[in-house]
């Protein structure tokens, strides 16, 4: 339990978020995750990971790995969990078979489910027919009334049976949090499996039992789990139990109304991380999915976001992930990041875009990452500027010559050859010394705005847009000041 991911909290408002990991965690079931936890912090519940991971054709250990990696990284420290135990261990499911086959088979001695032998090709077959017909495709009942005879039959012939969960005539009611009244009827549901064939437990039972037994007391999911919610009730009716309090999300889709994917600029954390985004500016803008603080403000730091976080405010329509919010709230937290921090987490941006960073001076560096953090939305944006400071000399292509290029050739030679002579007589090419310089090249021509300042950005750069000039030329120095424009004029 006294594991550094995890922390003891106190009982009372307990929630889960309940990841299967069959993927990366994707940017929907974040957003599920956060609200989970900022209700928990918020009420200084208790916030629990559970794995499930029943769905044994498709879980990879490896992507549980990246879902904790990722929630790690997001700051979403869960109280219980797979890692660090909790008082209702284990967290995954998996490991909490025995527990599903016992309560199941108290459910069959009741006579609340019974074994099925449909086999799945014939389940199948059905399930076209029901909607071929235009009807829901729901279980017919067959082997809800078998005989002692016929499941003796069935057995001996070597079928193993599921189990079914028998759904009695009715209305289910509950009141969802963020949906209001919801009404199922359960004509509609039909019988449900809840341990398959090979006596795994179905979702739904797994999920309704260990909500129970872990003590959760809000379930707060998508609004894809909707449908399930009167099954899981049903099922802790049959089993003696109190459900918890529900509350389901909207769906995050993309600005085209169709549920994100890759083409909106990101599906799953792993992406963002790899894009360069930071942590909080990624929690600071999926809180506002669906959610807004009552004084308007957009910018928030999660312990903020913590205080002013209320379930009551959760939208029921849908939210649309917009990818130019989260890089303008992205810049944000770039640009107000300390610097020795930022430039450790620009580092391996760096490498990725082929600079050697160790071999330069990390106050050097730090230099060089003031200068562009202004400029970039995300930290893989560093590849952009990369070359400014850390080639050697730069090329400028044929349409941005200093000299040559469209709109620059002007006085544009002058320019260029007064600022060598002028930079030829410094040292050291302070910030100061830089204004100095343009202002002077500025009285002698009596040039100004971009005649004046593109041709030396250009010829230093390689761009007509970028960091500011001073900074730029102090942090490339004299020698290669003039190497960059010796190359230019030549
Ligand atoms: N394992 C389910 C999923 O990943 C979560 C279901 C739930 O929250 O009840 O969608």
């Amino acid at each position: 339990m006294s594991n550094q991911t995890c922390s003891e909290r106190s009982e009372s408002i307990r929630v889960r978020f309940a990841p299967s990991p069959t993927g990366h965690l994707h940017i929907g079931n974040v957003r599920t995750a956060l609200f989970n936890y900022l209700f928990a912090k918020k009420h200084n519940g208790n916030f629990i990971l559970r794995i499930e991971d029943t769905d044994f054709d498709r879980v990879k250990r490896e992507y549980e790995e990246s879902i904790l990696e990722d929630l790690k990284w997001l700051g979403l420290i869960w109280d219980e969990g797979p890692d660090c135990g909790g008082n209702y261990r284990p967290y995954r499911q998996s490991e909490r078979l025995n527990i599903y086959k016992e309560l199941a088979d108290k459910l069959l001695k009741e006579g609340k489910a019974y074994k099925c032998f449909c086999s799945p090709e014939e389940l199948e077959k059905k399930r076209k027919e029901s909607l071929s017909k235009g009807l829901p495709p729901r279980y017919d009942g067959k082997c809800c009334n078998l005989s002692r005879e016929e499941i003796v039959s069935y057995e001996q012939k070597g079928i193993k049976p599921s189990t079914r969960f028998k759904v009695e005539n009715g209305l289910i009611e509950f009141e969802d949090i963020v949906r209001g009244k919801i009404t199922f009827n359960c004509s509609d549901i039909g019988d449900f499996v809840i341990l398959r064939s090979d006596g795994i437990s179905a979702y739904n039972f797994a999920a309704s039992v260990d909500d129970v037994l872990m003590k959760i007391t809000h379930v707060i999911r998508g609004e894809d789990h909707l449908s399930n919610t009167p099954r899981q009730i049903l099922l802790n009716q049959a089993m003696g139990f109190d459900s918890p309090h529900f509350a389901h999300l909207s769906m995050i889709l993309g600005p085209d109304k169709s549920r994100l994917s890759k083409r909106h600029g990101a599906e799953s954390v792993t992406e963002l991380r790899e894009e360069g985004y930071l942590p909080e500016a990624v929690i600071n803008y999926l809180s506002l999915l669906g959610w807004s603080s009552e004084d308007g403000r957009e910018i928030m730091p999660l312990n903020d976001i913590i205080k002013n976080f209320s379930i009551e405010r959760v939208s029921k329509s849908p939210a649309v992930f917009d990818i130019k919010k989260l890089k303008w709230i992205n810049s944000h937290y770039i640009k107000n990041k300390d610097i020795a921090e930022l430039t450790e987490l620009s580092i391996p941006f760096l490498k990725k875009a082929g600079v050697r960073t160790e071999t330069v001076e990390r106050q050097w560096l730090y230099k060089v990452i003031d200068a562009i953090k202004d400029n970039i939305e995300t930290l893989s944006d560093i590849n952009k500027y990369a070359g400014i400071f850390f080639d050697e000399i730069i090329t400028p292509s044929s349409q941005s010559s200093p000299i040559r290029g469209e709109g620059q050739g002007e006085g544009a030679a002058e320019v260029l050859k007064l600022f060598k002579e002028m930079i030829e007589r410094e040292n050291d090419i302070t910030e100061d010394i830089a204004d100095k310089i343009i202002l002077g090249i500025k009285e002698k021509t009596n040039l100004k705005g971009k005649k004046l300042m593109m041709p030396i950005r250009i010829a230093l750069t390689g761009k007509t847009e970028g960091p500011e000039l001073k900074k730029i030329m102090n942090i490339l120095g004299k020698e290669r000041i003039i190497k960059r424009v010796n190359n230019v004029i030549s």
